[in-house]
């Protein structure tokens, strides 16, 4: 390597980062039901959405589906932590299919919401991120004829709503929380007496993750972050670096990351979203020594640890 390139010499790790409570209860539901039922055992969509989780999973004998009509008749199938439509649990009755359900406990907090408004006759307005499982599942639980999905403020702008009725909002749990401000910032002003739930939605592991990657963008050069291209919570993650003009790469597996990302670089930042294992962490580390033996490694401490969600019976 030439000398005249200057060396990174900082390497500083997220405070928060990791499996989130939802995400650690919802893979050992998978891992506990594979020793009580053995393999095969199906999973509706990826349980959390990592590529390691999901073929360390595989190799052991789970089998993911999409679709119901996949699951042979008197099998079990799990249902993931992104939360599941009514739809599909009545499905799965009909075709004589037991369900475990590994739905995070914070996005049951937000279905019941959504249940609440539409026994209310509230038009209830999903912020969240079309095509994603968890507001597929969210949409489920609103009436059809109540619902409205937006993703920006341009979507707020187009809505079409009755303003002689009730009208409310709820989000999905993964989001941006500076992007969600301004939305829901806008909608209040479109709709001055719009209703919420009385918490916020996003859930206390975004935040945290969030809080985290602004810290170290505050002095680090760049921030790599570990996380599947599907998983919400990373991307935000790299986002949020970016909007504090920090550059930032996703990477799902650590041998994505490469050296020229880090030159000139002095302080890197690493951190990860709440579906990665430590062990991508631990390897994506490992691989910034293998390039700058000479950099020092910063720790912090944890403050999510303790947190624990209650697994469902077998
Ligand atoms: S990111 Fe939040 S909502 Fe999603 S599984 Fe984790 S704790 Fe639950």
């Amino acid at each position: 390597m030439s000398s005249s390139i200057s060396q990174p010499k900082e390497i500083h790790l997220a405070a928060t980062q990791g499996f989130c409570a939802g995400v650690a209860s919802a893979i050992e539901v998978v891992e506990l039901a594979l020793k009580k039922f053995g393999s095969p055992l199906y999973v509706r969509h990826h349980i959390v959405h990592n590529t390691m989780v999901i073929m360390d999973l595989e190799a052991k004998g789970v089998v993911f589906i999409e679709c119901l009509d996949e699951v042979p008749s008197g099998e079990v199938v799990i249902f993931s932590a992104h939360g599941t439509s009514p739809e599909q649990y009545g499905l799965a009755k009909q075709r004589g299919v037991r369900v475990i359900d590994a739905t995070c406990p914070l996005v049951t907090k937000v279905h019941r919401a959504a249940m609440r408004f539409s026994e209310r006759g509230v038009q209830t307005i999903l912020i969240g991120h079309k095509g994603h499982q968890e507001l597929i599942g969210t949409s489920g639980y609103v009436d059809q004829n109540l619902l409205f999905v937006v993703e920006n403020i341009k979507d707020v702008d187009q809505l079409d709503i009755a303003q002689d009725r009730p009208v409310g909002y709820l989000t999905q749990t993964t989001l941006s929380v500076s992007d969600t401000k301004g939305i829901i910032e806008r909608l209040k002003q479109r709709f001055p007496h719009i209703q919420s739930a009385s918490k916020s939605q996003i859930c206390y592991a975004t935040q945290n993750r969030q809080d985290a990657v602004l810290e170290l963008a505050r002095f680090c050069d760049v921030i790599i972050v570990c996380g599947s291209p599907h998983s919400s919570n990373s991307n935000r993650l790299k986002e949020r670096a970016e909007q504090e003009g920090v550059q930032s790469y996703i990477i799902d597996m650590a041998d994505e990351l490469q050296a020229e990302w880090l030159t000139d670089k002095q302080c890197i930042g690493v951190t990860s979203g709440a579906s990665v294992p430590k062990k991508i962490v631990d390897q994506t580390v490992s691989r910034i020594q293998s390039f700058y033996p000479e950099t020092s490694l910063f720790e912090y401490e944890n403050k999510e640890t303790g947190i624990n969600f209650p697994i469902p019976a077998l």
